[in-house]
């Protein structure tokens, strides 16, 4: 029987979906499947009395350039990306002090940014300068520099610099685990510096009105219009593996044919389940088992009686609330530290329509371990409640509910399958530290012929989470389209 696709894509992630739209419209038979009822993966939208959102605080999109401007632009559909502005408000505290906020307005300079970080870490001029230098090297970074740096931690970088103030330490340790969701003892210094330029150079930043479920679905859309086919709650339960290469995958119901598949399912999911570790090399078994998986994130949703979160969104963080090898550890057990950090977003301040009217809701939490079964999960949220407590006391009388308490295991619910101890709850992927990043970022084309991966974990490199999914998805879309290209060239399809 002939192959009924060219491609077939698991998992309507942004990478997946991305990748899928692109090949339709480079006119390859495609069928995207996906496990859940919506597409999305972890950036899936969620309706909930009235409120539309993501399940957790998902925020930064650069309005002209970047991965998502590149992606729509591809499947031309520029017009309806429609990222709106608002306002950002970063939260400092000093050692001892109180809480300053300090904010970015819509339509203001990206010069600004330092501006109010300076001023939210109250530095004096000495120590303004000596940051400026630190921020103004790593901008300047030329791409070879970058390339070399890829094997230096951020750790490693700060150390080999010597005298570097105490809140730029904290800034780069707490942007480790905010931008590469990772450890500031394994994250290299490249994939910072370099998702530091990119956003430098992406115009203003916003949140696409309608959430970012709405920016998969106008990408699925897209698949379709091109003549792919998508079909969502079909689980795929095996990757088919025939003479030694891939042949199609198997649900629970059917089997559908491709000479060419490519997972948006993880890494650790498509190689020790899906196709199964029989068809590779130990080696290669080895390697992928080893790849080092991202924090996880855990949030709560805020429902309040009527709008009291002025900005859209919020970083609260201290010189010491980032997360470390020894904080992540003691994580682990249960052992909170005494400062985390909080990121929150107001989604209905973007978009007025995400909220019932006179109403709104505010998404916040912190970093933790991606083990679905982790045991911090309790701690951590009594945690945030009492931090919001002291952070707005005048919000706390309009709080309706506090609700949708989610983490690594809601996370691998509607993104990848947990098939190692303590991982799969990942908020953004596989593949964020020294040698598994940046030149060492895992080879997209996998050694079984016909398989590939798309989404964080692989083909993308140098942009933060949601970008480093599109970004692969571009990347790994050409990648797959010359292959098969190059199948045809040798086998009448
Ligand atoms: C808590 C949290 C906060 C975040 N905040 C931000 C943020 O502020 N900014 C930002 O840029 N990024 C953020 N991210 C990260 C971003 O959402 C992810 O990096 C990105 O969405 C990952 O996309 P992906 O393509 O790798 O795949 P995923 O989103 O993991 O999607 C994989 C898809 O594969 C499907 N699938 C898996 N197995 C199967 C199977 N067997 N059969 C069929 N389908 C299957 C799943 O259902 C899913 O749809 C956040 C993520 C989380 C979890």
């Amino acid at each position: 029987m002939a192959d009924k696709y060219d491609v077939i894509v698991v998992g309507a992630g942004l990478g997946g979906s991305v990748c899928a739209a692109l090949l339709a419209k480079a006119g390859v038979k495609t069928l995207l499947l996906d496990k859940n009822s919506r597409v999305g993966g972890k950036a899936i939208g969620i309706s909930v009395n009235g409120f539309r959102s993501e399940n957790w605080p998902t925020f930064g999109i650069p309005m002209e350039a970047g991965p998502f401007v590149e992606a729509f632009r591809r499947l031309g559909i520029e017009s309806k990306l429609d990222v709106a502005p608002g306002s950002f408000a970063m939260m400092y505290r000093p050692k001892g002090g109180k809480w300053a906020t300090h904010v970015d307005a819509p339509g203001s300079k990206v010069e600004d940014a330092t501006v109010n970080f300076f001023d939210s870490w109250g530095l004096d001029p000495e120590e303004r300068e000596a940051c400026l230098n630190v921020l103004a090297e790593m901008a300047m970074f030329t791409p070879e520099q970058l390339d070399e740096l890829d094997d230096v931690s951020v750790q490693q970088w700060i150390a080999d610099k010597g005298d570097v103030p105490g809140p730029i330490r904290g800034f780069l340790a707490t942007h480790s685990n905010l931008m590469a969701t990772g450890l500031y003892e394994l994250v290299s210094i490249s994939e910072i510096a370099r998702i530091m330029q990119v956003f430098g150079g992406g115009g203003e930043t916003g949140y696409p009105r309608g959430g970012y479920g709405r920016v998969v679905e106008d990408i699925t859309d897209a698949l379709e219009a091109n003549g792919g086919k998508l079909l969502t709650s079909t689980r795929v339960e095996r990757i088919v593996v025939e003479d030694g290469r891939v042949a199609g995958v198997e649900t629970k119901d059917e089997v559908f044919r491709a000479p060419i598949v490519v997972s948006n399912a993880g890494i650790h999911p498509t190689v020790l389940k899906l196709v199964g570790e029989e068809h590779f090399d130990k080696s290669y078994v080895g390697y992928v088992k080893d790849i080092v998986p991202s924090l996880g994130f855990t949030s709560v949703r805020y429902i309040f009686s009527k709008p009291v979160m002025e900005h859209g969104v919020y970083v609260a963080t201290t010189e010491d609330s980032y997360l470390d090898l020894e904080r992540l550890d003691r994580m682990r057990d249960g052992i909170i530290p005494d400062e985390i950090a909080l990121d929150g977003v107001v989604p209905c301040h973007f978009d007025p329509e995400m909220a019932p009217e006179g109403k709104q809701m505010l998404l916040l939490g912190t970093w933790c371990t991606p083990d679905p079964d982790g045991k911090e999960l309790e701690a951590v949220h009594k945690k945030i409640d009492e931090m919001f407590d002291e952070m707005f006391p005048e919000a706390v009388p309009y709080i309706e509910s506090r609700e949708g308490r989610v983490g690594p295991a809601e996370i691998s619910k509607v993104s990848r399958d947990s098939v190692l101890p303590g991982v799969g709850g990942e908020a953004a992927g596989l593949a964020v530290t020294v040698g598994y990043s940046g030149k060492s970022k895992p080879d997209p084309k996998s050694p079984l012929p016909g398989l590939f991966f798309v989404g964080h974990d692989a083909g993308g490199s140098g942009h933060l989470a949601s970008h480093q999914a599109v970004n692969s998805g571009l990347n790994v879309a050409s990648v797959v389209r010359f292959y098969w290209m190059e199948r045809r060239s040798v086998v009448r399809s």
